[in-house]
């Protein structure tokens, strides 16, 4: 296929007049659109106004879209207790299976190609095997929680890392590798010591498996862990194996001097989740420091009930102004950071190579947006657009490994209506004040 129209292959190449060229799963050329056409000549063209690279949600949770605004208005920790947590322990396979379908078809809809899913306790084959059917790329995880947890997701540690290592056995590396595994404790609050090692053992049994967590994202969470364990929240994690080149941590908010520099010795990559950081009245993650010192930084929507969209266009928009407010800096992070951090940072986080950028030889994770509308005009900078303007709404193409899912603004991969349809109906029996 050849993709013509203006490209953004990466966050300091723009082709006003481009195109891609793909075969199979792969980008066999991207350049100027006459010179393409001229080599290429045999191939299907599709015409769009902007090509991007595909976004990578570096945090996400697919399973918890029937949560979308039922907890408004609360902080993390009663968030989670009150709502969130009941909702998880609540919903039956083909609920998550509903849930884990509304999040992929949203994500696909407004641009996302990639995600690092933090998925739930029970019936994660659910969304793992709605994610196949979609055709995403996702790093995905069976979440871990043996203490402190409520009745419906608590589990016996064995029992815990036994399913994880299950499901790593099945998913690792199916369909071409589009699917990868992370282990996924929920947060060092709900994992005993052991869980939180075995989590490391089970990662380094297997090639390419990752470890995902949240870290240090609210006050109470750290204030809990030190109670605890007498340490930081990183350094509890750092000495249990929970950092490193194959470790996530999504939010990092609150890390002091040296828990910055044992995330940047390590290699450890953080998510950015500013969207959730504001709502859930969380913090400002000290994004810029972790930068300066080299920290791959990916971004992230984190869930419906705390964002409340997967728009990853608006998460760029938010992770700009917020680091510009808190910093009182007009340059603090600017378009091309952001777009960086939704693209090829986050692919680096979620350990797929040769992916977030338009470039000879790299995956075909392609989006299209229209800019032939109001919010568009004048496109003076393209970059700027993305960052500041874009939504998700203008995503008219997305192409994982070679594979079409949305063209004309039409997901082809699903049935966006029965899977809207489905999501009422079991939002409408689930229990969130168990
Ligand atoms: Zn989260």
């Amino acid at each position: 296929m050849l993709l013509s129209g203006t490209v953004v292959a990466d966050a300091d190449t723009v082709i006003p007049d481009g195109a891609v060229v793909v075969e199979g799963d792969i980008i066999v050329a991207v350049g100027d659109r006459s010179t393409c056409r001229d080599q290429y000549p045999g191939h299907e063209h599709h015409a769009c106004d902007v090509l991007v690279p595909g976004t990578v949600g570096g945090h996400v949770h697919s399973v918890q879209s029937l949560g979308r605004g039922i907890a408004d208005d609360t902080e993390l920790l009663e968030w989670l207790s009150e709502y969130v947590l009941p909702m998880e322990a609540s919903l039956s396979a083909d609920g998550m299976r509903a849930a884990a379908e509304l999040g992929y078809l949203e994500l696909i809809e407004s641009g996302t190609t990639t995600c690092i899913d933090h998925l739930s306790v029970a019936h994660a084959e659910e969304a793992f095997e709605a994610a196949r059917e979609f055709g995403i790329r996702g790093r995905l995880g069976k979440v871990l929680m043996d203490k402190d947890s409520p009745a419906g997701l608590l589990e016996e540690t064995d029992a815990a890392l036994e399913e994880s290592e299950r499901l790593v056995r099945r998913y690792h590396g199916v369909d071409d590798g589009r699917i990868r595994y992370a282990v996924t404790p929920r947060f060092a609050v709900s994992c005993t010591e052991a869980c939180l090692r075995g989590a490391r053992e089970l990662a380094d049994a297997y090639e390419g498996v990752m470890i995902h967590t949240h870290a240090s994202e609210n006050r109470g969470e750290i204030e809990a862990v030190e109670d605890e364990t007498g340490k930081r929240n990183i350094h509890w994690l750092d000495e249990v194996g929970l950092t490193g080149e194959d470790v996530v941590l999504a939010h990092c908010v609150w890390t002091d001097e040296g828990e910055r520099e044992v995330l940047a010795e390590t290699g450890t990559n953080v998510t950015y989740c500013p969207s959730s950081n504001m709502k859930l009245a969380s913090g400002i993650a000290p994004v810029l420091d972790y930068l300066d010192r080299g920290i791959n930084v990916a971004l992230g929507n984190d869930g419906p009930p705390c964002n409340n969209t997967l728009d990853p266009f608006t998460e760029m928009r938010q992770a700009s102004l917020l680091q510009k407010v808190d910093h009182l800096d007009s340059e603090a992070l600017p378009a091309k950071t952001v777009f960086e951090m939704a693209t090829v940072n986050g692919a680096q986080a979620a350990g797929f190579d040769r992916v977030g950028k338009l470039r000879e030889g790299w995956k075909a994770d392609i989006v299209g947006l229209e800019t032939d509308i109001t919010r568009a005009t004048p496109l003076h900078d393209v970059l700027s657009h993305l960052a500041f303007a874009a939504h998700g709404d203008d995503v008219q193409f997305s192409m994982v490994d070679g594979e079409v899912l949305m063209q004309d603004g039409e997901v082809l991969v699903a049935d966006a209506d029965a899977i809207r349809s489905r999501a009422r109906e079991f939002a409408a029996e689930m229990d969130v004040t168990a």
